[in-house]
């Protein structure tokens, strides 16, 4: 899909929000999702969604949206970083198909990383195991601040 478009509702990401598909959640508010990357590119890899934005990808998001989901970014930041202890953190953000971005619904992902476990490509990894994203999901939620 191209950065133009119309946001297609039975997104994936949609469908979680709605309950609709199961996910594992790290923690939601009003405004916010986190939640397990089902096909992680490391072990944490984990997504930030807006819960009230139709926007798809960066362009289309209203300012006071994104620094909502911003400051959730950094709150599930600092948990995986207390919970799983990674010596880096990558954020990333694909807005178009050419760019990568797969699931057109906007979303940020946070990648935890440790020199020496190399990293999966993006969208081309396997499926984890839902029963380990659970716990994954526990452990880093119990690090919320
Ligand atoms: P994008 O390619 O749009 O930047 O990222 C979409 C992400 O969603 C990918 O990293 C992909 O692994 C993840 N994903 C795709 N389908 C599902 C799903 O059903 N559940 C979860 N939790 N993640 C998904």
């Amino acid at each position: 899909m191209s950065l133009d478009g119309a946001y297609d509702g039975d997104n994936i990401f949609a469908k979680i929000i709605r309950g609709e598909i199961p996910a594992a959640k790290v923690f939601e508010d009003a405004h916010s999702l986190a939640f397990m990357d089902a096909f992680p590119q490391s072990r944490g890899h984990a997504l930030v969604i807006s819960k009230t934005s139709r926007a798809r990808n960066l362009l289309d998001v209203a300012p006071d949206e994104l620094s909502r989901m911003i400051g959730a970014v950094q709150t599930l930041a600092k948990a995986m970083q207390a919970a799983l202890k990674p010596e880096g953190i990558v954020l990333t953000q694909f807005s178009g198909a050419a760019a990568g971005q797969t699931v057109f619904h906007l979303h940020f992902h946070l990648i935890p990383r440790w020199t020496e476990a190399p990293l999966r490509r993006h969208g081309d990894g396997g499926m984890a195991d839902p029963a380990e994203l659970v716990e994954l999901a526990h452990l880093i939620a119990a690090e919320l601040r």
